[in-house]
């Protein structure tokens, strides 16, 4: 059974880790797999209620690692833009 490059494509010598014609991992990585963006919507909704963002983080953290980082973004810049907003109510108010 002959393995095949996902890179060039080549042919691969079955215990070789790197391809012999391109010179990369014959296999794409997860990594190099996860290039998916988390759409505005979700992280709209992570800003507005981190919660749902932390969800997302976790819905995410297995299969899509970059998906569940931007979640998780979203989520402290919306906590974060509420503290400020507590804060400054409070100071509006005393
Ligand atoms: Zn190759």
């Amino acid at each position: 059974m002959s393995k095949y490059c996902q890179h060039c494509g080549s042919n691969q010598n079955k215990l070789s880790t790197t391809c012999n014609n391109c010179g990369k991992s014959p296999f794409i990585t997860f990594d190099e797999k996860d290039s998916s963006e988390l759409n505005f919507g979700l992280k709209a909704v992570s800003f507005c209620i981190p919660l749902a963002g932390l969800i997302l983080y976790f819905v995410h953290k297995s299969n899509s690692p970059r998906k569940s980082k931007q979640a998780c973004h979203s989520a402290l810049y919306g906590m974060l833009l509420g503290f400020i907003f507590q804060i400054l109510a409070t100071l509006a108010g005393a």
